[in-house]
């Protein structure tokens, strides 16, 4: 068996493989109202220059600055949706209301609630500078600029992005579909009635969770019992989907059998052990075309090795381009000792101004403590002791 490899050598490769065998998925229309979350799988250009027109960011007149300090006679006003037809002379202003187009004439603007008003007439006591509170013409976007990439999540900006821009239906990529299949003699599904000695098979929901998120179709198989012969047939089935997630049976115990059953399948494995708790049993290749994960049967192992590992393949198999993880940082409120050589992903909870305290756990099979974090402390390999206050990365969960 090889050396585990350092967590960012095992997700750098992760990266690299899927990244050499990347095609654009296919892609379909959605209406902008079902867009959220999915992946462009087009560019988006700017229909026009953003604003359209030089606009007022504020309520209030529309001025000549030349004119300020002094006294301006109202001549009109002009809202929203409206434009005013006259040019502002000497002397002068419009009531504007915010987003109306500024009228001719004037190059400014002043608010209304600085200003003295009598009927048609108000004062103005300062100077103001050209240019104040209006948002000039083509200042966000000019006619034809890329706004978008193909590639992009889109999440709720850039639903208004497209919106702004005219898009009422909009290019994506396909979902790619993901096997899922939980392997152990023990496991029973979560409507059945379980014996002590017997688990429910949580993992096969949790990771579909995940995948969901992650902009998945996941696809739950049977349960793989521990023998070759079956766990070797579900894996043929699971090929079949554009991304195969295993759960357990890659230990080093006598009845995980799915590293023979890859095997026999030849499968190109990448790596089989990552330097990380929960996780360390982790499984990376290849078969047929089709990459797959051994995530480690564990439940926190599981959701960890999916969070930082699998999840990027898949974004990536969606159409989306690698990118680095993204920890923040907090500050423990506790010291934290340990052994070093491993980058623990331990459940924590982040607080009030970036407070992180580690939660207390039996070990990667305590799914309770999970539901109890909000967060996972990234313990680095290469330092063994951390003070109160000291800062430390955390992945939110
Ligand atoms: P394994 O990696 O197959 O040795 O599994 C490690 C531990 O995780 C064992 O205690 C299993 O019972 C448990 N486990 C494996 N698969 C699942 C699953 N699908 N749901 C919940 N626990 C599991
Ligand atoms: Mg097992």
């Amino acid at each position: 068996m090889a050396a585990p490899l350092p967590f960012r050598t095992a997700r750098r490769l992760v990266l690299e493989h899927v990244a050499a065998a990347q095609v654009p998925p296919p892609a379909e229309i959605v209406e902008l109202t079902s867009a959220d979350q999915r992946v462009l799988a087009q560019d988006v250009y700017a229909d026009r220059d953003y604003p359209t027109l030089d606009r007022t960011a504020r309520d209030g007149f529309a001025v000549r600055s030349a004119d300020l300090p002094g006294r301006l006679r109202v001549i009109g006003e002009v809202r929203a949706g409206a434009r005013f037809t006259r040019a502002v002379g000497p002397g002068e202003c419009v009531e504007i209301m915010t987003g109306a187009p500024i009228p001719d004439g004037a190059d400014s603007v002043v608010m209304v609630e600085h200003v003295r008003r009598d009927g048609d007439w108000i004062e103005y006591e300062s100077a103001v500078p050209a240019g104040q509170f209006i948002n000039e013409r083509g200042s966000e976007a000019t006619h034809d600029a890329l706004l978008l990439r193909a590639g992009t999540r889109i999440g709720y900006a850039e639903v208004a992005m497209l919106a702004a821009v005219g898009c009422a239906r909009v290019s994506v990529f396909r979902k790619p579909s993901v096997a899922i299949i939980a392997t152990g003699d023990e496991l029973v599904e979560p409507g059945e009635p379980a014996e002590a000695h017997q688990i429910r098979n949580s993992n096969a929901y949790s990771v579909a969770a995940q995948v969901a998120r992650a902009g998945g179709i996941p696809v739950i198989l049977p349960v793989a019992r521990d023998r070759l012969g079956a766990t070797r047939a579900l894996i043929e089935e699971g090929l079949t989907y554009d991304l195969l997630l295993l759960s357990g049976g890659v230990s080093a115990g006598k009845y995980d059998v799915v590293e023979l059953a890859l095997a026999a399948l030849r499968a190109d494995v990448v790596f089989d052990r990552v330097a990380i708790q929960p996780g360390q049993p982790l499984v990376f290749g290849r078969v047929r075309a089709r990459f797959f994960f051994g995530l480690p049967g564990n439940p926190a192992s599981t959701l960890v090795t999916f969070e930082l590992f699998a999840k990027a393949a898949l974004e990536m198999l969606g159409g989306e381009p690698a990118r680095d993880i993204l920890f923040t940082q907090a500050r423990l409120t506790q010291p934290y000792k340990h052994r070093g050589g491993l980058t623990r992903f331990l459940p924590a909870l982040v607080t009030g101004d970036a407070d992180l305290t580690p939660i207390q756990w039996t070990g990667s099979s305590d799914i309770a403590a999970l539901t109890r974090a909000n967060a996972f402390m990234v313990v680095d390999a290469d330092r063994m002791e951390w003070a109160v206050g000291d800062w430390m990365p955390v992945l939110l969960k």
